[in-house]
C-alpha cells in the first residue's frame, strides 16, 4: 500500500472525554435509537441507557433513508432533544452527519461524529471532516473492500483529524437472510493496518434482533474496541430499523451475558 502515509499501523487512543476508544482500554458502549423520534422518546431512552450504563448515546437526526418517502429524521430539534437528553444524564452524544451543509451545527452539537455506510466514498465530505476538532467514526461502505475503506479514513487523516474511529456494520453480500453480512476479521486486519480503533455494529450488521447478543459476544472476542447497538423503548413502533432494534430489558440482558 505504497500511497498510505499517515495511518501507518501505530497504535492510536481515541478519547472523547473520559472515554477512550483503543487497546488498551476496555471496549466502549454505544447505544440509543436508529432515530431520535421525540423529545420523550430520546430522554426515556437515554434515562434507562444512563441506568443500564452505556458510555456514548446515538442517535439519528439526518438519516439517510432507502425511501424518500420514509421518515427523514427530525433535523436539528431532534438535535436539540438528543443534547438536552443527553446533558440530563451526562453521556456524550454520537450522530450523523450526512452533508457538508450541516457540518456548523453537527459539530457544534455532536461530541463524535458518524460517516454512514452510503457516505464513506463521500469523498468531500471526508476532506471537509479534516479540519473538525471532533472525533470521527467512519462506518464502512457496504460495499467497501478493507482498502477502500483504509483509504477514506486516509482522507481524513490527511486533511488533518487523526481522530477516527473504525466501525464495521456489516457488507453486501449474495446472500440477504441478513440485512448484511459481519465481517470480522475486517476488525483485528484494520486494528492492524491502521492502529486505529474498531467498534462492530451487530444491528446494522445483521438487521436481526436476535443475532445481536451472538455478534456482540464474537466481536469482543476479537478484539473490538467498542460495540453500537440500536436500542429504543418499543421497537414495533419505531420509526426506523425496529427489527434490529433491542428494547431496554434486552440491552441490559445482552449486557449482562457480555
Ligand atoms: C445508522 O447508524 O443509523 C446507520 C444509518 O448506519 P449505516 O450508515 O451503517 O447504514
Ligand atoms: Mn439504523
Amino acid at each position: 500500500m505504497a500511497d498510505k502515509k499517515i495511518l501507518t499501523g501505530e497504535k492510536r487512543t481515541v478519547q472523547v472525554g473520559k472515554i477512550k476508544f483503543g487497546e488498551d482500554h476496555p471496549p466502549v458502549y454505544i447505544a440509543g435509537p436508529c432515530a431520535v423520534e421525540s423529545k420523550q422518546q430520546i430522554m426515556e431512552t437515554a434515562a434507562a441507557l444512563k441506568e443500564i450504563g452505556v458510555d456514548v448515546l446515538r442517535g439519528g437526526v439526518f438519516k439517510p433513508r432507502t425511501s424518500p418517502y420514509a421518515f427523514q429524521g427530525l433535523g436539528r430539534e431532534g438535535l436539540e432533544y438528543l443534547k438536552e437528553a443527553a446533558e440530563v444524564v451526562g453521556l456524550p452524544i454520537i450522530t450523523e452527519l450526512m452533508d457538508e451543509s450541516h457540518m456548523e451545527v453537527v459539530s457544534e452539537y455532536a461530541d463524535i461524529i458518524q460517516v454512514g455506510s452510503r457516505n464513506m466514498f463521500n469523498y468531500s465530505l471526508l476532506k471537509s471532516l479534516g479540519n473538525v476538532n471532533k472525533p470521527i467514526f467512519l462506518k464502512r461502505g457496504m460495499c467497501a473492500t478493507i482498502n477502500e475503506w483504509i483509504m477514506a479514513a486516509e482522507y481524513i487523516a490527511a486533511h488533518g483529524n487523526q481522530d477516527i474511529i473504525l466501525c464495521e456494520r456489516g457488507i453486501r453480500g449474495f446472500d440477504n437472510y441478513t440485512r448484511n453480512t459481519l465481517d470480522l476479521a475486517a476488525v483485528p486486519i484494520m486494528q492492524k493496518e491502521t492502529g486505529l480503533p474498531v467498534v462492530v455494529d451487530p444491528s446494522h450488521a445483521t438487521g436481526i434482533r436476535e443475532l445481536i447478543a451472538p455478534m456482540s459476544k464474537a466481536a469482543l472476542a476479537c478484539g473490538a474496541n467498542g460495540l453500537m447497538i440500536e436500542v429504543h423503548p418499543n421497537p414495533s413502533c419505531a420509526l426506523s430499523d425496529g427489527p434490529q432494534s433491542l428494547n431496554f430489558q434486552e440491552y441490559q440482558q445482552l449486557r449482562q451475558s457480555l
